[in-house]
């Protein structure tokens, strides 16, 4: 394996995004290291790279860790409510039974996609997984390759600093 794939990792810190801003891009479904580019391509596909920047994403790994998040507030939003409306008004049975499932529905679609960008955007901010590459560089003038040889030849100007 290569090792110039893998920087140290503070190189690597030093041009990442910081947590709750990467979060908050990856809630609006906007890359997490540029905030240009789009993260999803469909409803919680995952583009392979950020058209913008050329950070790859291909490596995340968010698995069920969205479905848990989504299950847990919307468990405590609706739970809540249930619990507030049927303890203090009368309400009939078909509107029980047709509002708390059509309000569990829409909030657990209507979530999961922010909840899963927002974990993306975590795992970047960390350097966890795929994102563990140094990301490319922000405001260079030039857009980098992400080539090997592009790295080696930035080595000899490293040195000489
Ligand atoms: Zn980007």
């Amino acid at each position: 394996m290569d090792i110039e794939a893998f920087p140290p990792p503070d190189t690597a810190a030093a041009t990442r995004t910081r947590l709750v801003p990467a979060m908050a891009r990856g809630f609006l479904n906007r890359c997490s290291h540029c905030g240009e580019g789009k993260l999803f391509g469909r409803f919680l596909k995952v583009r392979p790279e950020c058209e913008a920047c050329g950070l790859s994403m291909e490596g995340h790994r968010a698995d069920d860790l969205p479905p848990y998040l989504v299950i847990f507030l919307v468990g405590h939003i609706v739970g809540y409510l249930v619990l507030q409306v049927e303890m203090g008004y009368d309400v009939p049975l078909w509107l029980s039974l047709t509002v708390w499932p059509l309000l569990t529905l829409v909030l657990a679609l209507g979530l999961l996609q922010p909840v899963k960008g927002a974990v993306i955007g975590l795992q970047y901010a960390f350097g966890m997984h795929g994102f563990g590459v140094a990301p490319p560089v922000l405001g260079a003038g030039e857009r980098r390759g992400g080539e090997a040889g592009t790295r080696t030849g930035d080595a000899p100007g490293l040195g000489n600093a």
